[in-house]
């Protein structure tokens, strides 16, 4: 099995409104996404697939749908305000945690992109991301000096891709 990883940034404001902490006050965060494709066989070009293919295309969808949005659950009252003031809201059925973010996007190249997708991983903050992959729920850990990050969970409950507004 060969496997390919991009990396794509982007940046999202959110809040968690039933959440005991500073969390739940409106912020922004500047999201790392690792998108990791895997494929029995190279292409004919020796590859999974190209890389600016791959970070076109994911970055295409990611610009189209919540890149520069304030992401918040579809219950939070603040999206009716923000809307009413013209700003671009992304509505997520649960909270908009980095878990529901991975999943968002990992849904999205399965689905929409129709990429041979196996993990997205989510970087809300470089020491906090959560992943969805098509392997099963599992707790890990990634040290080592290359990557710095620990992800601190994986998500593969079933959760509606909510439409962007
Ligand atoms: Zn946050």
């Amino acid at each position: 099995m060969f496997s390919v990883t991009k990396n794509i940034e982007f940046c999202y404001g959110h809040r968690l409104s039933n959440y005991a902490g500073k969390c739940q006050h409106l912020h922004g965060h500047n999201g790392l996404v690792e998108v990791t494709l895997a494929a029995a066989r190279l292409n004919s070009g020796g590859m999974v697939m190209d890389f600016s293919e791959l970070g076109g295309r994911v970055s295409a969808w990611l610009e189209a749908n919540i890149d520069h949005k304030v992401i918040l659950a579809a219950s939070d009252p603040l999206a009716e305000v923000l809307e009413k003031q013209g700003q671009a809201c992304f509505l997520t059925a649960g909270a908009p945690t980095a878990e529901t973010l991975a999943k968002i996007i990992f849904d999205a190249c399965a689905g929409e992109l129709s990429l041979p997708v196996r993990e997205v991983a989510f970087w809300e903050t470089p020491s906090a991301g959560s992943s969805t992959s098509v392997l099963k729920s599992i707790f890990r850990h990634r040290p080592g000096p290359k990557k710095p990050f620990r992800i601190i969970s994986k998500c593969v409950l079933p959760l509606p891709v909510p439409k962007a507004r």
